[in-house]
């Protein structure tokens, strides 16, 4: 009996099952190799023969155009981590894959799914364990947090830029919108990028910097102490009045309406005045006329900002985003010490310092090409989310794969006291862990294999390792030695979600797809 129309496809069992696994492992493998200080970065074209060049799980994973349902559900894996913790994307999608990949070893023995997810679930249990016990027992201060940041960078092209530099700039951006209570207003910071210079000159701007320039040429280019209006409005002559409506026959008719139209936009630029505005942001557009009559008045416009620049000056100023002109009280107005508009390179740029309501900071990227500079900017965004856990959690782990050889190995001695099948899968799960020293390994150009053994005898030995690449060669050596930190959110959430997302594949034994 069919019950499908004609069209849809159906997979069932293990072909379903085997299916959507070789898809994981397949996505698992494309980010494989940029994993860690030595990865190597991808270059994607889209369709429109747009170039991104990205060392970035997550961007990579997203950019790709990935079809296959199952492989799409380990891009929300590395979604998911990067919206979590904003870093960890390909560790995580390498061990959804693996963890894939090992089961489909079971399946092949007649293990059951049931028994797999169940058991993978277990392990991971004791797998937030060992994260628990490896919390580092140090204070997260900046020292700590520079290494945070540094070690969420390496790899990443950072143009001239030492990681360490980066680093810096990172913790003091983190630091300027931490509240007295520890709490990170993240949203505070923001990056700029500027295509030009070489990336040395990138720089921590103590305020907002827009890519705007006034709209009157007569306006001041400096204003200190400056009141601010941030306006949802177009300072034009509402259309609807003139041609619209009324028949124009006469030239004493014409003249009416163009005095009438002149009397409006000269109300804009009094009401202004009249408020001692200092400086306007606008939304929306401003007519040639009031510009010259805000000039006039020695105010300072800006018009046609993006609806995030105005959200960022508004938070900043502690202005309110006003709607109209009428009835404009103290209350909507915001203050800055200084606007001001600045040549950079040929281009005029503004910058807000000394905002009333909160401490905005402005990462101003510098770079050689718009592919420097871009990549610069994803390697801070993940700087400065995982800073922003690590200060906010305020615990680290070792990283370079250090954590992970403490997970499989108490997941491993954990296994030992499990009964029946099961036991297979916990087993398989510390295996798939071991993926992340290997994968730091193989692409730092050593043996996996040699370097599994060393690390886990030396664990084994009570000393903390990990796979530390140093110039051109690695070793097995102490993470913490040479400053490789990672927060521990960032394992935690890497071991949730891969699990998760390889958990539900697995449950999966029939595919339907309408065409
Ligand atoms: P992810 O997208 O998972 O963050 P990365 O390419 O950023 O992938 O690699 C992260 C891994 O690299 C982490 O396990 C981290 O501890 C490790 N790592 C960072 N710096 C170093 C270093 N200098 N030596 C060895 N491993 C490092
Ligand atoms: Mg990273």
């Amino acid at each position: 009996m069919f019950i499908l129309s004609e069209d849809t496809q159906r997979t069932q069992g293990s072909d379903a099952q085997s299916s959507n696994i070789s898809a994981g492992k397949a996505v698992a493998e494309a980010v494989r190799t940029t994993l860690g200080p030595r990865g190597m970065d991808k270059m994607l074209v889209d369709s429109t023969g747009d170039v991104v060049i990205t060392n970035d799980g997550a961007t990579i994973l997203t950019e790709m155009d990935i079809e296959h349902p199952a492989a799409q559900m380990l891009v929300e894996v590395a979604e998911t981590q990067e919206d979590a913790v904003g870093d960890g994307t390909t560790t995580a999608a390498v061990l959804a894959g693996h963890l894939l990949a090992r089961a489909e070893d079971m399946l092949e023995n007649d293990v059951h799914p049931t028994t797999i997810v169940e058991g993978y679930h277990e392990a991971a249990a004791i797998a937030l364990d060992a994260i628990d016990d490896a919390v580092l027992d140090v204070a997260v201060d900046d020292e700590t947090l520079g290494q945070v940041a540094e070690s969420s960078m390496t790899g990443k092209g950072t143009g001239g830029l030492t990681a360490d530099q980066l680093a810096q700039t990172v913790v003091s951006a983190i630091r300027h919108v931490e509240t007295e209570a520890g709490v990170v207003n993240r949203d505070d910071v923001r990056i700029f990028t500027k295509v030009g210079a070489s990336s040395n000159a990138t720089e921590l701007v103590e305020g907002i910097v827009i890519d705007e320039e006034p709209v009157h040429d007569e306006m001041p280019r400096h204003v200190t102490d400056a009141d601010i209006l941030v306006l949802d409005m177009e300072l034009d002559v509402r259309t609807a009045d003139v041609s619209a409506e009324y028949r124009i026959d006469s030239v004493e008719q014409l003249t009416a309406a163009m005095d009438a139209e002149e009397e409006e936009l000269r109300g804009y630029a009094k009401t202004l005045a009249d408020a001692d505005v200092d400086v306007v942001f606008a939304t929306d557009d401003i007519d040639g006329r009031v510009a010259a009559m805000l000039a006039d008045e020695g105010i300072l416009a800006f018009d046609g900002l993006s609806d995030s620049d105005a959200r960022a000056i508004a938070t900043a100023t502690g202005a309110r985003r006003a709607g109209a002109l009428d009835d404009l009280e103290d209350d909507d107005f915001g203050f800055a010490e200084h606007v001001d508009v600045r040549r950079v390179g040929d281009e005029e740029l503004t910058f807000v310092e000394g905002g009333a309501a909160a401490e905005a900071v402005t990462v101003f990227v510098r770079g050689g090409t718009e592919h420097v500079v871009d990549e610069l900017e994803r390697a801070l965004e993940d700087a400065l989310d995982v800073v922003t856990v690590a200060v906010e959690s305020g615990e680290v782990v070792p990283g370079a794969g250090a954590t992970e050889i403490a997970i499989a190995d108490a997941v491993r001695d954990a296994a030992s006291g499990i009964e029946g099948r099961k036991q297979l899968a916990v087993e398989a799960f510390a295996d798939a862990v071991d993926v992340i020293p290997r994968t730091l390994a193989e692409n730092t150009g050593m043996d996996p294999i040699d370097v599994l053994v060393s690390l886990r005898s030396r664990y084994e030995d009570g000393e903390t390792v990990g796979v530390i690449s140093e110039g051109e060669t690695g070793t097995v050596d102490d993470p913490l030695t040479y400053g490789v930190v990672d927060p521990a959110d960032v394992k935690r959430e890497a071991v949730e979600s891969a699990t998760e997302a390889a958990t539900m594949i697995l449950r999966i034994d029939d595919i339907i797809a309408a065409d």
